[in-house]
């Protein structure tokens, strides 16, 4: 790599740090610049996850970086190889959820659109301890040996403490070691999706095509499955035929599987036969070693005490614990300090869910905190006029609890969240109302974050609009 290209990466990382720190890893420093030709900067990532990760999750943000380093219009491209071709056809801006321009051609699996691995959530960057040992050790020995060790391997804990961590080290761990094993990793969301569009469809030979080809099938938060009887009825079928022929299953749940509730018995007695692994809130010391695990994952300098006082303050589950890390850096970089535990104590003494306001409602700041915090979006980009999905949503959901928690008409709340106007607000609330309606995963989110709100205020105003 060129003195120039080197020059150009740093330039880049250091925007990035300044204007989108939470995109930033430690990896970053492995990426190579392949060439700069025709406004097109390829960037090559020879990892398959990192690689795929940051062509669905970073281009935006890599070609903005680019564009501020450069002071040229160009946009980012990741590659697996250098001597990948350049394609020709390119469009200047490419969405960051666009075409599949991956070349694994080593690794012919379903890589659908659910299969996005985070590359954080590796066995390396798992700390173990007393809460979460036997899920650690059995999802090693279920990655080390598929069908053989534990089949099914079944988790349960409550959220945050590392499920979906686990079931995604065990992919990435078996598409290095084994790169021709077709895996699926799938929310239960995903699969009763594509199951009742199937049923409509008619087209129930391609679902079971697709679900019963693969050597190791992965669902995510399978209590979703709860009262879904046609969806069971289906899953049944898929686990036996998977099962019967020695084909590895992994699922999560927030419940023991006897304490799904409306889950088939035989279901039930399935989920049974093989490992479940509890998983239990981490002690202290694993809270402190998470923490420093995290900020190096981030290039973040913890000092130990910074880490011993958060670790302290917040025993609910890892989500919060990372939210809080999030909040301090955020902090450190708006107020241009380094992170110590003054500047900490200050950060989360500034505690979402403790700030209220008199007359039960939550302030539109409080709310716009829980939602920063929630989604790790940060606040300019919640009240500003970027339109990247991942902040679209965040802010729309601002306006949806804005509007169900507090007295302000559509107007103020445009206005205080970057100055939009009532037909933007109206908007973003029927559009949360539908899809949260639909969407379990959203409706989750929307509670979790209702009941931070109520814990500030205890008789919110839901008006009847
Ligand atoms: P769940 O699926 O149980 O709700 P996640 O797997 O999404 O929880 O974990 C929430 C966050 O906490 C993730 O960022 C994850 O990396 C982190 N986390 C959980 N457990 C650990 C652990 N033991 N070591 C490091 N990070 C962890
Ligand atoms: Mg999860």
């Amino acid at each position: 790599m060129s003195t120039n290209n080197k020059e150009l990466l740093e330039k880049m990382y250091a925007y990035l740090r300044r204007h989108n720190p939470e995109v930033c890893r430690h990896w970053f420093d492995e990426i190579l610049v392949a060439g700069v030709e025709g406004g097109l900067l390829r960037l090559v990532v020879n990892e398959p996850v990192r690689l795929k990760y940051l062509q669905r999750t970073c281009v935006a943000s890599f070609t903005e970086a680019a564009q501020a380093a450069s002071g040229r219009l160009m946009t980012v491209r990741f590659v697996a190889s250098e001597v990948e071709k350049v394609d020709t056809s390119v469009r200047l801006v490419r969405q960051s959820g666009g075409s599949s321009e991956n070349n694994f051609t080593e690794t012919p699996m379903l890589l659908d659109e659910q299969m996005l691995l985070c590359p954080d959530y590796c066995f390396d960057a798992f700390v173990v301890g007393p809460g979460n040992r036997l899920a650690h050790a059995a999802s090693l020995a279920v990655a080390s040996k598929l069908g053989r060790a534990y089949n099914p391997f079944f988790i349960h804990g409550a959220v945050g403490l590392g499920k979906t961590h686990l079931l995604q080290a065990i992919c990435q761990t078996t598409l290095r070691n084994q790169p021709a094993t077709r895996i699926l990793y799938i929310s239960c969301n995903t699969f009763m999706d594509a199951f009742h569009e199937c049923v409509k469809a008619g087209r129930m030979g391609d679902f079971r095509l697709r679900f019963r080809n693969v050597d190791l099938l992965v669902i995510d938060d399978i209590h979703f499955l709860s009262k879904r009887e046609q969806t069971q009825e289906e899953f049944f079928h898929t686990f036996n035929m998977l099962h019967q022929s020695g084909r590895q299953i992994v699922l999560s749940s927030d419940a023991a599987p006897s304490e799904i509730p409306a889950l088939e018995e035989r279901l039930i007695s399935r989920f049974n036969s093989g490992l479940v692994a509890r998983i239990d809130r981490p002690c202290y010391e694993t809270r402190v070693a998470i923490l420093k695990s995290k900020a190096k994952l981030h290039d973040l300098q913890l000092l130990d005490d910074v880490a011993a006082y958060v670790a302290a303050r917040i025993d609910s589950n890892i989500r919060e614990l990372e939210g809080a890390l999030t909040k301090i850096r955020g902090f450190a970089l708006a107020l241009g300090r380094s992170i110590d535990l003054d500047l900490a104590k200050e950060a989360l003494g500034v505690n979402v869910l403790i700030v209220g306001s008199k007359n039960n409602q939550p302030s539109m700041q409080t709310i716009l905190d829980s939602v920063s915090l929630y989604y790790d979006v940060k606040m300019t980009d919640l009240l500003g006029k970027r339109r990247h999905k991942s902040i679209v949503l965040p802010r729309q959901i601002c306006m949806w609890l804005a509007r169900r928690h507090t007295r302000y008409s559509l107007e103020e709340i445009g206005g205080y969240i970057g100055g939009r106007d009532h037909t933007t607000v109206l908007h973003a609330v029927r559009t949360v109302t539908a899809r949260s309606n639909m969407d379990d995963g959203l409706r989750s989110d929307v509670e979790r974050l209702e009941e931070g709100l109520r814990l500030v205020s205890p008789s919110p105003t839901t008006s009847a609009h």
